[in-house]
């Protein structure tokens, strides 16, 4: 899961972006407004966390042009103003929740996995398919109840299949997923936790569609 962080505090931005990334997340930090335009105009996330008080255009604006662009990723604000009127114009703005800072990490997370949960339209925390499941808080997986251990990465494949079983997902979509700006990509590493996986799973749990990418089959 990929997130973007738009916050000008450097403690803050820092703080966030090593937690979240120690949870398993991929993370682009940028500490203005512009930035964070640029940022969503050229890379698609998963969840935006969104600081309201930035320098050059402020966080209201970024999200109202979002809405406007209909663009529906899930934000979660992070700011300091902590007023009602404040948290009700940022969530009638297009918000889908808003954390006081100071907050605790762990918080943050719980509401970052309710927010892409309800964005995969999941009732359950835990994604089931088939007899294979995976819960996003404990990163644990099982197949037919027996725990099976994976990377982060290979965990982070398996959890953008799973959120839409049935759904083919490119190899750059996956990429995109995974791998932040900075971050070297291998060029045929996304195969390598493909084979990996299906080693762990079993070549049927994730099937290749020619051409067009990698997908786990819907399973009841
Ligand atoms: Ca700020």
């Amino acid at each position: 899961m990929r997130l973007l962080v738009v916050e000008d505090d450097a403690m803050i931005g820092n703080s966030l972006r090593s937690g979240l990334r120690q949870d398993g997340y991929t993370v682009d930090w940028v500490r203005d407004g512009a930035a964070g335009e640029l940022a969503t105009a050229t890379t698609a996330y998963d969840a935006i966390l969104l600081d309201l008080g930035l320098p050059g255009r402020s966080g209201l604006e970024l999200l109202a042009r979002w809405r406007a662009r209909q663009n529906p990723v899930p934000v979660l604000i992070i700011t300091a103003r902590d007023s009602v009127a404040d948290r009700v114009l940022g969530l009638d703005t297009g918000a889908d929740d808003y954390l006081v800072k100071p907050f605790d990490l762990d918080e943050l997370t719980a509401r970052l996995r309710a927010l892409l949960r309800r964005r995969a339209g999941r009732a359950t925390p835990v994604i089931e398919n088939g007899p294979l499941t995976l819960d996003p808080a404990s990163h644990e997986v099982r197949l037919d109840g027996i725990e099976i251990s994976l990377s982060a990465r290979e965990f982070g494949i398996l959890h953008a299949l799973m959120e839409a079983p049935g759904v083919p997902l490119s190899r750059s979509q996956l990429e995109e997923r995974l791998y932040g700006w900075q971050e070297e990509i291998g060029s045929n590493a996304v195969e390598v936790h493909i084979h990996a996986l299906r080693r762990k799973l079993g070549s049927d749990r994730i099937r290749n569609v020619r051409g067009v990418g990698y997908m786990v089959p819907r399973e009841t």
